[in-house]
């Protein structure tokens, strides 16, 4: 497998914890960091052992040893960054959502379009082994025609992890921007196009959040299947799962929506009920990048393409207004004519 050269944009948790050391282990090598705070990046870098850091992000993305660039900075930078690493010729894996807003997404896509780079999403979920054997279910007609989805993703925040994703809208906080995108990263691959949704969400932690830190929410797709999510911060106990009833079976899946490749897969027809072997799980992140590395060697489409990412943060948008509003809202999957 051919490797690739990275420059991180963001001196963030996800970077450190699961992305460089998944980078590491596939031989990856990791040149260069970026973060507003020109201390904060010098500190990380010597954490990380990473040769350069700097503030400015013209500085990391024009480097000729930098490949690639990975995105994991606050969502509402996503954007500009992005189109910076585009402008210079560099290959980008976005962290999600991969914007704030639909305008943005479909400008990101067109930008590396443009470029000739490679634009992915980090959605880790679409990566697991699990995940993709439950969609070759599904297209196998394992349960028949589909007809409702329940996803289980309602977990407990780590309190380092308890500052801007609860208390800075502007950030891009709140639980559908940070949990209901990844189902919606999901749900899409399975189900095809989203029409519409409604929602109610809560805040019910023991923190002051600005903004939803529980959610529920249900979804139509084409076909009228209906599509039910929990999502939230504030559940520590309840585990993850994802279930897909058909007119000819359901497919349980249990402690699937996690980072790990953990969880088992269970499928129940006439014939009775047995659980499924799970062939080929590896670390989700690896899965992602090994993937991204061929997408720019081989060009092939990467994980999960930018155009999977704008249409999953379309339906978290969507899950969002209509939370705030209290009415239904559709779901646009397309860029608008003009823009
Ligand atoms: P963090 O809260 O760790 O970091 C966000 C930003 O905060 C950093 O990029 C950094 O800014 C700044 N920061 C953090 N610590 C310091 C410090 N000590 N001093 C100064 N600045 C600091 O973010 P996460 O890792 O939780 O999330 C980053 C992105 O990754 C988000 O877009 C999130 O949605 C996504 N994510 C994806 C996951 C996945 O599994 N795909 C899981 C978790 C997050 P700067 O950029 O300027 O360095």
């Amino acid at each position: 497998m051919k490797t690739l050269r990275w420059g991180l944009v963001g001196a963030s948790d996800i970077a450190a914890t699961r992305v460089v050391p998944a980078m590491r282990r596939l031989g990856h090598q990791v040149v260069a960091v970026s973060s507003a705070d020109a201390e904060h990046a010098a500190a990380y870098a010597r954490q990380q052992q990473i040769p350069f850091s700097t503030s400015e992000v013209g500085a990391l993305v024009s480097r000729d040893d930098v490949d690639a660039v990975y995105v994991s900075t606050f969502n509402r930078l996503h954007h500009a960054y992005t189109l910076s690493a585009a402008a210079a010729g560099k290959h980008v894996l976005c962290e999600k959502p991969v914007a704030l807003n639909l305008v943005d997404a479909w400008s990101m896509v067109r930008a590396c379009e443009m470029a000739g780079v490679v634009f992915g999403v980090n959605h880790h979920l679409p990566c697991a082994a699990t995940h993709r054997e439950i969609g070759r279910l599904v297209s196998a007609g394992a349960v028949g025609r589909p007809l409702g989805v329940r996803v289980f993703h309602a977990v407990q925040l780590p309190d380092r992890l308890a500052t801007w994703r609860l208390t800075d809208p502007g950030a891009g906080a709140g639980v559908p921007l940070d949990i209901t995108v990844h189902d919606a990263a999901v749900v899409n691959r399975l189900l095809g196009r989203p029409v519409d949704a409604v929602a109610i969400g809560v805040r019910q932690g023991p923190w002051k959040a600005s903004a939803d830190d529980a959610i529920m929410s249900v979804l139509r797709y084409d076909d009228d299947v209906v599509v039910q999510t929990h999502d939230a911060f504030t559940v520590g106990y309840a585990g993850t799962g994802l279930e897909v009833h058909g007119s000819e079976g359901s497919i349980i899946a249990r402690d699937v929506m996690t980072q790990e490749p953990t969880g088992s897969v269970l499928l129940r027809d006439a014939t009775g009920e047995r659980e499924l072997e799970i062939p080929g799980r590896r670390d989700l992140y690896e899965v992602s990048l090994e993937a991204f590395s061929r997408a720019v060697h081989e060009k092939v489409a990467p994980a999960v393409t930018g155009v999977d990412g704008v249409r999953a943060l379309a339906v978290a948008l969507a899950v969002q207004e209509a939370a705030g509003s209290g009415h239904r809202v559709p779901i646009v999957t397309e860029p608008v004519a003009g823009r």
